[in-house]
């Protein structure tokens, strides 16, 4: 796991507050059941301002967490934005940084149900590096832990309880000497890693699993299609079985804390021949920094610029 440092200042009942003053009771319905829906959002510092990565398509898919969930919440793109530079000015990052807003109830209520319960956003922020290792190819495991169904708990809302089955498979992982873990739904097919979507080139041709597939939809998986197809790549959905894991010429995993990996091995079977990123691996890293940095074509459209 990456080093990472929590920056002071938190956004709290909509009032910027130091990080040690946001506090929740312990009785809390959102910690005692997993009650939460959450982000996690990338900020980089790049020539005395942040820039924050598709800000608006996080908030959407929040808010869509929320009514996927049921939960009450009701806060307007504009009021979120508005919290969102609040808190990042406060902290005056100085490095990339990761944000994680989430909705969540203070109520002690300890009924299952969380009808009429009001739903709050929080956020705080964290100085962090590299997850992984971008030269070193990934060591991945085929998760025993089967990725939940989207009718046990919904897979496109960031609902906190849910992520109890992302850590079972890192854990297990990270147990066995692996990096990372791929998980399974109930048919074999792989849906994506512990929080991060895949991507597999195989016979020569990009895919990625369904949309309906139990995974979450990744706005770095959107980003990295939406790059694609604009390099003049298909990207095709389809339905991965773990064979095609194994066979495959380049996996790759996408998310905000991952951004952009390639798997070395899976089970130990080898998949980077030379041990190194392959041409879809570089290929997106590069367009991804050129996002990062302003040199293409639909960074204005996918950043939204903070002064710091
Ligand atoms: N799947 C899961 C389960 C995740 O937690 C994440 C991280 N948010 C992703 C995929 C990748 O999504 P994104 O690119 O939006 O970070």
């Amino acid at each position: 796991m990456p080093e990472q440092k929590l920056l002071p200042f938190a956004c709290f009942r909509k009032k910027i507050v130091p990080l040690e003053e946001a506090k929740i009771n312990f009785t809390s319905y959102s910690l005692q059941y997993g009650a939460t829906c959450f982000s996690g959002i990338r900020g980089y510092v790049r020539e005395g301002t942040v820039r924050v990565f598709r800000l608006y398509d996080h908030f959407v898919r929040l808010a869509n967490g929320a009514k996927i969930l049921g939960l009450k919440f009701e806060m307007s793109w504009d009021e979120f934005k508005q919290l969102m530079v609040q808190v990042i000015q406060a902290n005056a990052p100085q490095h990339d940084f990761y944000i994680r807003p989430f909705i969540f109830t203070e109520s002690p209520m300890l009924n299952i149900h969380f009808e009429k319960q009001v739903f709050d956003l929080g956020i705080y922020l964290a100085q962090i590096s590299h997850v992984f290792d971008p030269l070193k190819g990934l060591r991945l495991m085929v998760s025993s832990w089967g990725k939940l169904p989207d009718n046990y708990i919904p897979t496109k809302a960031k609902a906190g309880g849910a992520y109890v089955n992302s850590a079972l498979a890192k854990s297990e992982a990270m147990q066995n000497g692996y990096d990372d873990a791929l998980m399974l739904d109930g048919q074999g097919n792989v849906v994506e890693a512990s929080i991060a979507n895949i991507f597999i080139v195989y016979r020569g041709e990009v895919l990625m699993p369904e949309t309906g597939a139990a995974m979450l939809e990744g706005i770095t998986r959107r980003t990295m299609a939406e790059i694609l197809e604009e390099e003049g790549y298909k990207v095709k959905e389809a339905r991965i079985d773990r064979s095609m894991l194994f066979t495959c010429d380049e996996l790759l995993l996408t998310g905000t804390l991952v951004q952009i990996a390639y798997a070395a091995s899976v089970n130990g079977r080898t998949i980077a021949l030379d041990g190194k990123p392959g041409h879809f691996c570089k290929l997106l890293r590069k367009k991804f920094h050129d996002v990062i940095d302003g040199n293409y074509p639909r960074s204005t459209h996918w950043i939204t610029e903070i002064p710091s």
